[in-house]
């Protein structure tokens, strides 16, 4: 059987087409600036490139996906004869609000919310909705689809950890609360923790999971449920990020919108794209950039370093005693599989805990590995996430 899974960007369409016996990646790629002037990737499996950043006219989503189907099924990048043989298509879609705690098969009834939930997630769901119509365009009607929310895996959250201090009828009226996000990759590593901690299903398990990535969240999860998450109701809140700000004194928004003259929509683009790492560093959104300006004594690279980790500290300090202890620590995503100084510091930050790192272990970069010692008295892991195959599985459970 095989599975189509779609990430659909404003301006960009990414795919994985994985057969699901063996559960191995067939073909993979991304169209970027859609809407622009179109750039189109494609991989085989096996990493083989068949083409990269190849300058395809894609004016909309639908003729990314025209594009995919050719890449698909004819020339050097063909994996299939034609479309019938993609079983399912499963998308992610980032917000799901408080009505959809799990995946589920696309219908009217689906589209209708994620519609709606666009208020909460208006640079997201608008673009996830485009992936679904350009898909029915190009699949026809038939073809089950399936709608896996980012959001899902941490509506398990109880209400002291998902509301904030507002007058209550702005949770009512508008569901003005913390959702999360990550909750695939969230999801995704937990559950090999749990296995890892020879408790496959949770029960008197209590884990941190550390998605850090362009955009960073930690989650709580206490028996394998989430009881708490950085982000909010948007993927803005938490701790410095790429470019976002993370949580920041809310009168600040209020204050620099009057001085500086912003409207919404330009303040909310300085705390998203030009905050975090950027903003402070002043040198670039990306952490090997960082290092190395670090590395060249860059004060301000080192400043946004070591506010980060010092932010990150403090929520799993905060997460600990929500969670009364603390059993095992994750690390997952770009930063977080392969930034071994990062994992370092954040272990050595939490030496009170008994925690002790194994230095060599932590060498390692994208595989899953135990870093802490045997004598430590919590243990971590590097557990790489895989969201698309989350999205697979659930696609293939629901059909
Ligand atoms: P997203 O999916 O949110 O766009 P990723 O999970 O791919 O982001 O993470 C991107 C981040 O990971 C970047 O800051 C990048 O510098 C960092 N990263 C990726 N590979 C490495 C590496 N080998 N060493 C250090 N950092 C890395």
């Amino acid at each position: 059987m095989k599975i189509l899974v779609i990430n659909a960007g404003s301006s960009s369409l990414k795919y994985q087409l994985i057969d699901m016996d063996g559960e191995q990646v067939v073909a993979k790629g991304l169209c970027e600036r859609v809407g622009i002037d179109g750039k189109f990737t494609h991989k085989l499996g096996d990493g083989t490139v068949v083409c990269k950043e190849l300058e395809v006219d894609m004016p909309d989503h639908t003729t990314a996906f025209a594009q995919v189907k050719k890449a698909l099924t004819t020339g050097e990048g063909k994996v299939i004869n034609d479309l019938s043989e993609i079983t399912a298509i499963g998308h992610r879609v980032v917000q799901g609000g408080s009505k959809y705690d799990r995946s589920v098969r696309i219908d009217e009834e689906v589209l209708k919310a994620v519609r709606e939930y666009e208020v909460l997630a208006p640079l997201h769901n608008p673009a996830c909705l485009k992936g679904i119509e350009a898909a029915t365009e190009t699949f026809g009607t038939e073809i089950p689809q399936v709608a896996v929310f980012d959001t899902a895996f941490h509506q398990t959250m109880p209400e002291v950890a998902y509301l904030w201090g507002l007058p209550y009828e702005y949770y009512t009226d508008y569901g003005i609360r913390r959702y999360g996000y990550h909750g695939s990759s969230h999801r995704f590593v937990s559950a090999i923790c749990c296995e890892l901690l020879g408790k496959p299903d949770g029960k008197g398990t209590r884990i941190i999971t550390c998605h850090l990535g362009n955009g960073s969240s930690l989650a709580a999860l206490k028996d394998g449920k989430v009881i708490d998450t950085t982000m909010g109701m948007t993927p803005l809140d938490g701790f410095l990020m790429g470019t976002r700000s993370g949580a920041i004194d809310p009168s600040v928004v209020t204050f620099l919108m009057e001085k500086e003259g912003l409207t919404p929509k330009q303040m909310d683009d300085v705390m998203n794209k030009k905050s975090g790492m950027l903003g402070i560093s002043g040198v670039s959104s990306d952490d090997r950039d960082i290092t190395a300006a670090m590395d060249e004594g860059n004060p301000r690279a080192k400043l946004a370093w070591d506010m980060r980790s010092y932010q990150i500290l403090k929520y799993i300090g905060g997460y600990v005693a929500a969670l009364g202890g603390l059993d095992a620590i994750v690390f997952t995503a770009g930063i977080g599989e392969n930034q071994d100084r990062l994992r370092a510091e954040l272990l050595e930050g939490l030496s009170y805990l008994g925690v002790k790192l194994d230095a060599e272990a932590n060498k390692v970069r994208g595989q899953i590995q135990e870093i802490t010692t045997p004598d430590s008295a919590v243990r971590a892991f590097v557990i790489p996430t895989n969201e698309e195959l989350v999205i697979a599985r659930d696609t293939k459970a629901l059909i």
